[in-house]
């Protein structure tokens, strides 16, 4: 063992050398399907390279910047959000609510009135639908996810704007891509269109699974909707075995 700091030091650094050079050949060996070979001159190459820049390897930058963002993290940013100008009318955000397990993420369009008053999604009588529609399917409300397009409410619950949904789409996104559901269930029009970047009409639309970043989504109609439609509860009963089955 060595008997100074120096050499201590001195072994500390070798060591630290050897295990970098190690990470490094492990990842090129994997990603250009290598095998990994100590003596190898191309390989020994390309390591030296990265080592020498004391460049981290990729896999290991990725997988640190990805603990560091937490669901609590963006709604603290959604919380101070003005990128559009809807922060200027909103009581509260609404950020979303559920299991951060959920395999099942509903996505609607904005918060109504009561949502904006109490910062919950879906709170009032189309709330109410969706949640009896949830417990239809075996859930319970907080097995799921919900969340909207936009986080905060259009005055007098216009129709989003372009600019609007454009703006606050990265944030239901960047939750999507945190909670990582095995099916998306788009809420209406708005959520449909936005999510699988389309003009067709949430009538073609609903029915059947379409694919979003290797996630199933199914498209059908808002609660609203049934509220002032009663005979559109067949065809969503019908969407709801589906992703009943998909689970
Ligand atoms: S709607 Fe979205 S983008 Fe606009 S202020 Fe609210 S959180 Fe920000």
């Amino acid at each position: 063992m060595p008997n100074n700091t120096f050499e201590r030091t001195e072994l500390l650094n070798i060591v630290k050398r050897v295990k970098a050079l190690v990470g490094a050949q492990r990842e090129i060996a994997d990603k250009d399907g290598l095998m990994l070979n100590l003596s190898s001159p191309r390989l020994d190459k390309r390591v030296n390279k990265r080592v020498n820049k004391g460049k981290q390897p990729k896999s290991a930058k990725k997988s640190s910047s990805v603990k560091q963002v937490t669901l609590e993290d963006l709604r603290k940013e959604v919380l101070n959000c003005r990128k559009c100008g809807l922060y200027k009318t909103r009581m509260n955000i609404v950020f979303g609510e559920g299991s951060r397990n959920a395999k099942l993420l509903f996505v609607g369009e904005a918060p109504g009135f009561e949502e904006d008053k109490q910062g919950i999604p879906f709170v009032g009588r189309a709330g109410q639908l969706l949640t009896k529609i949830i417990v239809s399917i075996g859930f319970k409300r907080g097995d799921v996810y919900i969340a909207n397009i936009l986080k905060c409410r259009p005055p007098q619950n216009r129709n989003p704007l372009p600019s609007e949904v454009k703006t606050c789409t990265p944030y239901l996104i960047k939750q999507i891509e945190l909670i990582k559901p095995e099916v998306i269930c788009a809420l209406g029009t708005f959520a449909a269109q936005t999510l699988l970047a389309t003009t067709e009409p949430i009538s073609k639309l609903r029915g059947r699974f379409h694919i979003w970043r290797d996630i199933k989504v199914m498209p059908t109609y808002h609660p609203a909707y049934l509220l002032r439609n009663p005979s559109a509860k067949r065809p969503v009963w019908q969407d709801m075995k589906k992703i009943r089955q998909a689970l």
